[in-house]
């Protein structure tokens, strides 16, 4: 069946511009004798906006709440309007969007008289975005000859109540998709439904997390069996390193699923974290993609990468990080004590990212949320509770870093300018991490890009690129 899922983020759906681009990439691939299911987001920036009202409502700000729901009602609509003209789709498609943003403002009058943003009606509100947004793709689609079909991704994507982050219920959504999307698929029909999006098995609306569309496509495309999952960004590809830090960073031609698991884990924001597990169990090629230079080969992730001449594939970073660090007496150092304090961490529901200890203290670093004041209250019955925030994890990923000797020399000889907090080398033998103030993680990323991706291997790395762009430098 050739099926192939195809993942396009806010960027690649942001005005009319690029959802008629997006329509000619799926166009093109349906040509090419593919079946494409299309996963969007909601149209750049949405989402944060959603967010924003949902707050200034929670605080009572009825007006402000309504305004930002009327700025992006004005939005969709001129989308709407300028992607589909035939008649009477132009009229259908205004006034769903009209239903939708009719919806959103009930919710938020609601939300401004009861002030309390609990995290299922934090989803309730930003669905919307993908709602719309898919909306609106699929009848730009059908404008332009695909024929497509829209799908509400809440009747696909069935997860638990963790609403804001929910699991997906793996079998379920196998079920799912293979009642509402295979029938479509078999009938050369294009599905079109919004990422990020799910429902519990009530049917109340969840979320998979912040940037969780690319999960949808991936959940899909394992519940499908596809034979690609395709994630459409605005970027080349999985890059050496974040390009809106280093502008020479150069696109990487191939990685593993470890190993782009573990960027995506510690921060690269061109993947969700969770993207690669489907795509393992069953698998299947991801490909990450340019919407806006859809002739770029972009990054293949696959179950083995090639040997690579370079130590590391790419450098992420996680920022708003925290350091705890837990200071008891040696006495109190003692079998079970370990126990203890990650008892408490899942009491809050919060994940660890690394560990140190020492004979008298260990130090954690965590995502910085809003329990941490209480996450400390708990542990300081256990012992001296110290936390600091605006910390940032620089993790180098590579399955070449494995036994190569001299490797921390030479990582922290390139960041010797910069203070290290906390390192950490044994959790992985692909990754190699350390804890620094987030102030300095650019200069650190810049610096560790310049040491190690001097001379990249051309077999893994698109140096043809930067090649042209020196040539067009030097022609200045
Ligand atoms: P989308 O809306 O398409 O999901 P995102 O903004 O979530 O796109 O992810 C793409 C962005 O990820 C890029 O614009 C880039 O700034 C950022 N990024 C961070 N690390 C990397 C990396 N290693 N390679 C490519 N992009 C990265
Ligand atoms: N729209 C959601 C977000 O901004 C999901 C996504 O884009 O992947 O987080
Ligand atoms: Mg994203």
């Amino acid at each position: 069946m050739n099926l192939v899922v195809m993942k396009f983020g806010g960027t690649s759906v942001e005005d009319p511009v690029a959802i008629r681009r997006t329509a000619d990439i799926v166009q093109g691939r349906v040509k090419n004798g593919k079946s494409p299911v299309v996963v969007v987001s909601a149209m750049a920036k949405v989402t944060d906006q959603l967010l924003r009202a949902a707050a200034a409502a929670a605080q009572g700000d009825r007006t402000g709440a309504l305004a930002i729901s009327s700025r992006l009602r004005a939005r969709h609509r001129d989308a709407a309007a300028e992607l589909v003209k035939k008649n009477p789709h132009c009229a259908e498609i205004i006034d769903l969007v009209d239903q939708e943003f009719d919806s959103l403002d009930d919710v938020l009058r609601g939300l401004a008289a009861l002030l309390d943003l609990t995290p299922r009606i934090s989803d309730l509100i930003v669905s919307f975005g993908e709602r719309i947004s898919s909306r609106i793709v699929a009848a730009a689609f059908r404008e332009r000859g695909i024929h497509s079909v829209h799908v509400d991704a809440r009747e696909v994507i069935i997860t638990d109540s963790e609403f804001q982050k929910a699991a997906p219920v793996d079998h379920l959504i196998e079920t799912r998709a293979q009642e509402k999307l295979l029938p479509l698929v078999k009938e050369r029909k294009v599905p079109v439904m919004g990422g990020f999006i799910a429902s519990n098995e009530d049917g109340t609306t969840t979320t998979l997390g912040r940037g969780g569309s690319d999960y949808t496509g991936a959940l899909v495309g394992g519940a499908l069996a596809a034979e690609a999952i395709e994630i459409w960004t605005d970027v080349d590809g999985i890059m050496t390193t974040d390009p809106r830090v280093c502008p020479d960073a150069l696109r990487v031609k191939i990685v593993s699923f470890e190993e782009a698991a573990e960027l995506a884990y510690f921060g690269a924001k061109v993947l969700h974290p969770a993207t690669i597990l489907p795509a393992v169990k069953k698998n299947i090629p991801v490909l990450v993609l340019n919407s806006k230079n859809a002739a770029c080969e972009g990054t293949r992730i696959i179950s083995l990468a090639p040997h690579c001449k370079s130590p590391f594939k790419s450098i992420a970073v996680k920022k708003k990080l925290s350091i705890i660090d837990v200071v008891a007496s040696r006495m109190l150092m003692t079998h079970g004590y370990l126990s203890q304090i990650f008892a408490i961490f899942d009491k809050h529901r919060c994940a660890v990212d690394m560990v140190s200890t020492s004979e008298v203290s260990v130090s954690l670093t965590v995502d910085s949320n809003a329990a941490l004041p209480e996450i400390a209250a708990d542990l300081s019955k256990l012992a001296d509770v110290k936390y600091e925030g605006k910390k940032a994890l620089i993790c180098l990923v590579g399955e070449d870093i494995r036994g190569q000797n001299g490797m921390a020399a030479q990582v922290f000889a390139a960041v010797r300018h910069i203070n290290v907090r906390m390192i950490s080398q044994g959790a992985s033998e692909i990754n190699m991490s350390f804890m620094i103030e987030e102030d300095d993680a650019d200069e650190a990323v810049r610096s560790l890009h310049a040491a190690f991706f001097q001379d990249p291997d051309p077999a893994v790395f698109d140096v043809e690129a930067r090649k042209q762009l020196e040539k067009a430098a030097s022609s200045l």
